[in-house]
């Protein structure tokens, strides 16, 4: 009843397992689209689409893919959701988005619970809490405190464990959706239980039953488990009997076999505190059947170490010790099989980690003009489309300049294409430092002998300062090694996202226009508002 009953109850899903996540439905409370809570609403769906969350475009789909990986890991099969969802988090980290990469990190924190790794479930869950803003709506802080409270718990900090649970209820003490506050509460009272705490499990469990009641809500059967067990170490048995006895009624049709076996295991201690071994030897066979047919390996075992409890009662000793026995033979197998496990998951996500490696090296390589070793149009398709887009949903603003070598023709003809190659090759150091002036600023060759630079929250008047230094950098740079007196200079046309569009394509047109008028108005210069209209067409 001490802390190893919390470990397997905590991992009750792995080895090959076809059951949900026990007490703690860890993974799947919270997000933007429709989620199945398993426990938490006795299978039915609970719609959280109301929340407002922080997923950008792009991140919806990954999200329903860590979804759908989270499900697939309590189906068992937590090596191919860990993989899948280190991937997904990889991007996420990419791109900025935040919300997801706390989503990815609360999933693997449930794999490795799963398998009995609850320093890494917990490394996972700090991170969970790490990424998630302050800012954001209580329900997704109280998520994320409920999974970090519960790999606390399974860690055997129950002091630590406790904080967190109370926070998260504080954070969702007004919220009309109380399917997190059960959540909070069962969890809460089975950890207070594992600490020995009995007063405040006995307490959180009448808690939970109140709320139940308040809503009109069924007590889950895990939920009915906790309260029975919280019950069994207060001396109250008949009401521990009362809160079990609807799984033996709904044993066959329960669509959670996994909570059922564990309401049927603590039912079997029940009668055989009481002394009505008959019925608790029913139990027990009727636990083993559902368990087998399940294959779910852990329940067997508890089932055989409460077989043994039993003819020890019933002063079978020989029978006993050989249930024992069998339980023991069965509980070094299981754990065999969670160190296999998480053999397994390590594997698969150093795995992908190194395709990841090298998809990026290629990546990378796609990204660069190999001239320059500058960012290619490729990027700057793709990392201004994003940009920009952000900057039209409230995101930050930011400056591009299109940057076009004065008569670069008369290099090439004059001197020759390699040296209009190494004039190319200088160009790009210098407006890579330009870029480097500012924060995540970007230096990028378009083609030929055009460039772009990107500076990422800088508005009109700090365009007008930077564009203009890099205009000078080019002008005043010595030319004289490579050109031989040739000067060299560009022109360079602005335009500022939101101001002038939050589409790639039209940021790019109303620099072109402005390089246009540029060139048009004697070369050598930065315009920063010109339009079309305000000059002659080309
Ligand atoms: P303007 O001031 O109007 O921009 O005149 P320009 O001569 O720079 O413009 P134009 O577009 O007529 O010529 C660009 C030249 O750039 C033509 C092309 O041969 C040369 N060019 C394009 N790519 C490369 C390259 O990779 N290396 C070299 N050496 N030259 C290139
Ligand atoms: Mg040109
Ligand atoms: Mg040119």
């Amino acid at each position: 009843m001490s802390r190893s009953r919390r470990d397997w109850r905590a991992s009750s899903a792995s080895s090959g397992s076809t059951a949900t996540r026990p007490t703690r439905p860890r993974g799947t409370g919270w997000s933007s689209l429709r989620v199945v809570d398993v426990d938490g609403a006795n299978g039915e769906p609970v719609d959280y689409s109301h929340v407002e969350t922080g997923f950008g475009r792009g991140a919806v789909a990954r999200r329903l893919r860590v979804l759908l990986a989270n499900i697939s890991r309590t189906r068992g099969d937590p090596s191919r959701s860990a993989a899948e969802v280190q991937q997904i988090l990889a991007w996420a980290e990419r791109h900025g988005e935040v919300a997801l990469q706390s989503r990815c990190h609360d999933v693997l924190g449930s794999v490795f619970e799963m398998v009995g790794d609850p320093a890494l479930a917990l490394e996972h869950a700090v991170l969970v809490n790490d990424l998630i803003d302050e800012g954001e709506v209580p329900l997704m802080r109280a998520a994320a405190r409920l999974c970090l409270a519960d790999a606390l718990g399974s860690a055997g900090s129950f002091d630590e464990s406790r904080r967190r649970y109370n926070e998260a209820l504080r954070l969702v003490i007004d919220d009309t959706d109380t399917n997190i506050r059960y959540m909070i509460l069962n969890n809460l009272a089975y950890t207070e239980y594992q600490a020995d705490n009995h007063e405040a499990a006995l307490e959180t469990a009448e808690q939970l039953l109140a709320l139940s009641a308040a809503n009109s809500r069924p007590i889950g059967m895990y939920a009915r488990d906790t309260i029975a067990r919280v019950y069994l170490t207060a001396g109250r048995l008949d009401e521990a009997e009362r809160m079990l006895l609807p799984a033996i009624e709904t044993a066959n049709d329960d669509p959670n076999p996994d909570a059922v076996s564990a309401a049927l295991v603590t039912l079997a201690e029940v009668y055989r505190i009481q002394g009505r071994l008959d019925e608790a030897q029913r139990v027990i066979d009727q636990c083993a059947t559902l368990a087998a047919g399940h294959g779910l390996v852990r329940w067997l075992t508890e089932v055989a170490r409460e077989q043994a409890e039993s003819y020890a009662a019933n002063l079978d000793y020989r029978r006993a010790f050989e249930a024992y026995r069998s339980y023991h033979a069965q509980s070094v197998a299981l754990s065999a099989s969670e160190n296999e496990a998480r053999g397994r998951i390590l594997e698969a996500m150093f795995q992908t980690a190194e395709s990841r490696r090298e998809s990026e090296r290629y990546r990378e390589l796609a990204e660069r003009d190999p001239l320059t070793s500058l960012h290619n149009r490729r990027f700057v398709d793709e990392h201004l489309s994003i940009a920009a887009i952000r900057s039209g949903e409230g995101g930050p603003g930011f400056a591009i300049a299109m940057i076009d070598i004065d008569h670069f023709k008369r290099i090439n003809d004059a001197l020759s294409h390699a040296v209009g190659d190494e004039v190319l090759r200088k160009l790009g150091e210098i407006l890579k430092r330009a870029a480097n002036r500012v924060k995540g600023g970007i230096a990028a060759r378009l083609g030929g002998e055009e460039f772009l630079l990107i500076l990422p929250g800088a508005d009109a008047a700090e365009a007008r300062e930077r564009f203009e230094e890099a205009r000078c950098d080019i002008a005043d740079y010595d030319w004289t090694p490579i050109t031989a007196g040739l000067p060299v200079t560009a022109s360079i046309g602005v335009a500022l996202a939101p101001e002038d569009g939050v589409q790639t394509s039209d940021l790019l047109r109303a620099a072109d226009v402005r390089l246009y008028v540029a060139k048009r108005d004697g070369r050598n210069q930065v315009v920063h508002t010109a339009t079309i209209q305000a000059s002659a067409a080309r």
